[in-house]
C-alpha cells in the first residue's frame, strides 16, 4: 500500500476534511498534503470560502424569514388591529340590525295601519313585533343577569 497520496487522492477528501467527516488518519494525511501542495491548499481555501458564504446566506435567509414571520405575527395579533376588527364587526352588525329593523318597522307599521290589508298579514306583523319585543326583553334580562353575576363574582374575589 502506497502512503504517497497524490492530488487526485486528496481532492475528493477535501470537502470531507472541511466538514470533519474524515477519520483521524485521513484528515492527518490531507493536512500534511495541503501543507506541501499549493494547488490543493488553494482549492481547500476556495472551498472553505464557498462553504462560509453558503452558511452566511443560509443564516441570512433564516433570519430574514424568521423576522418576516415575527412581523406578520405582530401585525395580525397586535391589539390595535384586533380592536379594529372587533369595532368593524360591531359596526357592521349594529348598522345592519338598525337599518333592517327600521325597514321592518316602517313596512310593518304601514301594513298594520292599512286596514285594507288581509287580516292574516296584519296578524303576522303583530306576531312579528311581539316576538321581537319578547326576544329583546329576553336578551336584556340575560344581560342584566350576567351583569349581576359579574358584580357578585367581583365582590366575592
Ligand atoms: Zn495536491
Amino acid at each position: 500500500m502506497s502512503q504517497v497520496l497524490t492530488c487526485e487522492h486528496i481532492e475528493p477528501m477535501l470537502s470531507g476534511f472541511l466538514d470533519n467527516e474524515l477519520s483521524q488518519s485521513e484528515s492527518q494525511r490531507v493536512a500534511l498534503h495541503v501543507k506541501q501542495c499549493e494547488k490543493c491548499a488553494a482549492l481547500l481555501a476556495e472551498m472553505k470560502t464557498m462553504q462560509n458564504d453558503l452558511q452566511a446566506i443560509a443564516k441570512q435567509d433564516q433570519g430574514h424569514t424568521q423576522a418576516e414571520i415575527d412581523a406578520l405575527d405582530q401585525l395580525l395579533n397586535d391589539t390595535p388591529s384586533r380592536w379594529l376588527g372587533t369595532i368593524a364587526w360591531s359596526l357592521v352588525v349594529m348598522g345592519g340590525l338598525i337599518v333592517s329593523g327600521f325597514f321592518v318597522y316602517e313596512l310593518g307599521l304601514t301594513l298594520w295601519q292599512d286596514t285594507t290589508q288581509p287580516l292574516w298579514l296584519r296578524g303576522a306583523i303583530a306576531a312579528l313585533y311581539v316576538g321581537f319585543a319578547g326576544l329583546f326583553i329576553m336578551v336584556l334580562r340575560q344581560r342584566l343577569k350576567s351583569l349581576k353575576t359579574d358584580k357578585y363574582r367581583k365582590v366575592k374575589l
